[in-house]
């Protein structure tokens, strides 16, 4: 479905922050990207939603394709269209806005059918569609900010820390609609901090150190490997 290819990216035209990441997100899957603060996780999904290259002193160079074509040297809007939809790490709602005009500004492509779509995936969203969103808590903001991505129609969806800030029974929660969404038929590159978490669903799971990918394997095994349960999941 995506694919990522020797990715670079500077910023500030000298600080070389993506140092040639690949990877590969198979159709249907769900990939989990790890790693601590300032790996670089989240300028890898700037660049594959196009995000990237915009200001000064962005460099970006490597290839990003999308069912096998290139689709790094498009805009993000013609990202979006293409099928791949991002929310953003810290929510980014319009708290101003009613719950149902955050999902419709969900982008031109959105559709009524997806509106349906998304309050059925999330019914409180459909109970508190009149609610003004910056009031909603810290976890219904979330499931807004995905829902708000799903308005695109996307087959593949990059979510940025979704568990970010949420307290356990919620991180709970946001992990079974990931795997509901998934299991729906989108493909999903989900970044986190949350290990654990993000393994229990992913098929298979990249970790990232300043800039490069250090380990890439099934979801299962990096769950079991003592390395990964020492520096993500908390335990030895
Ligand atoms: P986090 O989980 O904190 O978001 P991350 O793994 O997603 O971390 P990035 O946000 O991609 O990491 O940041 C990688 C590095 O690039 C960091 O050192 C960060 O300070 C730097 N950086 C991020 N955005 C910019 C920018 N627009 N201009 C300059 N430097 C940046």
């Amino acid at each position: 479905m995506l694919e990522v290819r020797n990715l670079e990216v500077v910023y500030d035209d000298v600080m070389l922050v993506l140092r040639g990441v690949s990877l590969t997100v198979p159709p249907g899957s769900i990939v989990a990207l790890l790693g601590a603060n300032g790996a670089g996780k989240t300028t890898l999904l700037r660049a594959v939603s196009g995000l990237l290259g915009v200001h000064d002193g962005e460099v970006v160079k490597g290839s990003v394709l999308l069912e096998g074509e290139p689709v790094h040297h498009l805009r993000p809007a013609q990202i979006v269209r293409r099928g791949v939809s991002q929310v953003m790490e810290g929510r980014r709602i319009l708290g101003e806005l009613t719950v149902e005009e955050n999902l419709r500004a969900g982008g031109h492509t959105a559709r009524v059918s997806h509106l349906d779509r998304v309050y059925d995936l999330f019914p409180l969203l459909r109970e508190r569609r009149a609610a003004t969103a910056g009031y909603l808590s810290g976890g219904e903001q979330q499931m807004l900010a995905i829902g708000r991505a799903l308005m695109a129609g996307p087959r593949c969806l990059l979510l940025d820390e979704p568990s970010l800030g949420l307290a356990p029974a919620l991180v709970a929660q946001v992990r079974d609609l990931v795997a509901e969404i998934n299991r729906q038929g989108t493909t999903v590159l989900l970044v986190e901090q949350n290990a654990r978490m993000a393994l229990s669903i992913a098929t298979h799971g990249y970790v990232m150190e300043t800039g490069r990918i250090v380990m890439d394997r099934p979801a299962g095994e990096l769950l079991a490997d003592d390395d990964i349960k020492e520096f993500y999941l908390g335990t030895v």
